[in-house]
């Protein structure tokens, strides 16, 4: 293998081993692959006359590895994985943001109008009144109005969290959804030329070449922040959160104490988070929550056979089967203690 075509693959290898889910690309482009002729249904102008109409969620060919039905084949497997790009070495990288517990703030810099009416640019944000005419010119300066409002900082001058460059020249935020809060995709809600990947969107990796450039990283961060509670704050305000209809389960090792303070708090909500998993989410919630808390291992100061306990107290209530739980919850704590995180500030160093 060359470096080029052994660069997707060790990218797909690299996010998977952080638990997020990644799928392939149409080499040069940024759509998943087609799947086989009985899954892809085709296009309006040519569809497919051998497609078969069926739900892509439950298809058999995910089990069978092969890349149908686009985010919905994502996987954190890394044999799955070189299979994939051994066949399609020059297949780009997509994560899907839901299976893979992310939020992508997505900053468009394609031009074009700006809103004449100012209370489009960033709906339900009090805006300053001296907003030059001609000041705003794409997705960038929207976001930098809205950082001033909330009188926050946003990762990207320094970067603290990974940002990944678009050939168009945008920029994706890449954020950790809080543990147990689940989020939509949408595009210009939050504000003019901001998009957000979440739920059943994907974003490209960096590494990805495509015929209009490269997606690259920013920076030297590579390392993934939770979304910061102001951002969280106007995305629930705009649409973008999903609340659980169902009551919240009571918890039965609530009594146990796992750390303090934010510690405490987070092991929670992860252990909350896979408690409550539908199925369908299950396997890739307790894969997540497995990592982030080995990343949370020694700032904690936790033990790793308590957290492997209470993890599969919490795996047991969603009703997973015990030796995959078992055998998920090692690989996640361990792969997450390769990742500590050093600080509790929510940006992982
Ligand atoms: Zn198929
Ligand atoms: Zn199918």
């Amino acid at each position: 293998m060359t470096t080029s075509t052994a660069e997707p693959l060790r990218v797909a290898l690299w996010l998977a081993a952080q638990s997020y889910a990644v799928h392939p690309l149409a080499p040069g482009g940024k759509v998943p692959v087609r799947g086989c002729t009985r899954c892809s249904p085709g296009t309006t102008e040519r569809p497919n006359p051998a497609y078969i109409e069926h739900d892509g969620r439950t298809c058999s060919c995910h089990a069978a590895g092969r890349p149908c039905h686009g985010v919905l084949a994502a996987t954190t497997d890394p044999h799955r994985i070189a299979r994939w790009w051994e066949h399609m070495p020059a297949a780009g990288v997509g994560v899907a943001a839901g299976p893979s517990g992310l939020v992508i703030l997505d900053v468009d810099c394609h031009g074009g109008d700006m809103p004449t009416d100012l209370e489009r640019l960033l709906p339900g944000v009090e805006l300053p009144a001296d907003i030059a005419p001609g000041s705003i010119v794409d997705g960038r300066d929207v976001l930098a109005l809205l950082v001033e409002a909330r009188r926050a900082t946003l990762p990207g001058c320094a970067p603290e969290t990974l940002t990944v460059r678009t050939p168009s020249g945008g920029f994706h935020y890449w954020f950790r959804a809080p543990a147990g809060t689940v989020w939509r995709p949408q595009a210009g809600a939050l504000g003019w030329q901001l998009d957000v990947r979440a739920g059943s969107s994907y974003a490209v990796a960096p590494g990805t070449v495509t015929r209009d450039g490269a997606y690259t990283a920013l920076g030297d961060c590579r390392t993934v922040a939770e979304l910061p509670v102001w951002l969280a704050r106007d995305l629930d305000r705009t649409g973008h959160r999903i609340r659980p209809e169902r009551p919240r389960v009571a918890l039965p090792w609530r009594s146990r104490r796992m750390g303090g303070g934010y510690v405490a708090t987070a092991v929670e909500n992860e252990l909350r988070a896979v408690a409550e998993a539908q199925p369908g989410t299950r396997n890739a919630t307790l894969n997540r929550a497995a990592f982030n808390l080995g990343t949370l291992r020694v700032v904690g100061h936790l033990e790793h056979d308590q957290l492997a306990d209470v993890l599969c107290d919490a795996a047991r209530h969603a009703g997973l089967p015990g030796r995959e739980a078992e055998a998920a919850i090692r690989s996640g704590l361990s792969a997450g203690e390769r990742h500590p995180r050093t600080t509790l500030t929510g940006a992982a160093a």
